[in-house]
């Protein structure tokens, strides 16, 4: 299993950010700025900022690797597992499962879902039935999950500008279990 450092982190963004966000017209770093702009803009915790910045941190890792892992969500938060706690960790490992609650909850939610991201929706089992909704609202971590899944569908607007990823690093420096 691979053990990310923020080292590693910051090499990654250096490396494969400029790469598309799947479908998207937006590069992957400018994708995850975005999305914690969006997390910091509502006054989210520095921990769910962090998650935001990271959520997709396992399409950086797939680039990186010749594994065709579609589960994208569990491969970021595993590498992230020695570096941040749950509560950074967590909600990324839910943000998908967080599209299948959030499409189950509310009608409106799945008008508003991209052409990309209802195709991966397909791909990542579907809208939760009843009883998969209520077993997902009872996981910890899961209403920030919801949250970070709204700034991720938000978080694909051409040239907008935001903070810089050494502003978000730093963050994410004071968010380790070392700091
Ligand atoms: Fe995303």
């Amino acid at each position: 299993m691979t053990t990310l450092t923020l080292d590693r982190i910051a090499a990654m963004f250096e490396n494969h950010g400029t790469a598309y966000y799947g479908g998207e017209d937006i590069s992957q770093t400018a994708h995850a700025l975005q999305c914690a702009q969006l997390a910091e803009q509502a006054g989210e915790s520095e921990a769910l900022i962090v998650a935001a910045l990271l959520h997709d941190v396992g399409h950086l890792m797939l680039a990186e690797s010749s594994t065709t892992d579609m589960r994208h969500q569990e491969a970021g938060a595993d590498a992230l597992g020695a570096l941040f706690g749950a509560d950074v960790t967590e909600p990324i490992r839910l943000h998908v499962a967080a599209k299948r609650y959030l499409c189950a909850i509310d009608p409106a939610y799945f008008n508003t879902l991209s052409p990309v991201s209802v195709h991966s929706l397909q791909l990542q089992g579907g809208v939760y039935d009843g009883e998969q909704a209520a077993a997902y609202a009872a996981m910890p971590h899961a209403l920030e999950a919801v949250r970070l899944r709204r700034y991720d569908d938000l978080a694909k607007v051409v040239d907008l500008a935001t903070p810089s990823l050494t502003h978000y690093l730093d963050m994410a420096a004071r968010c380790t279990r070392a700091a």
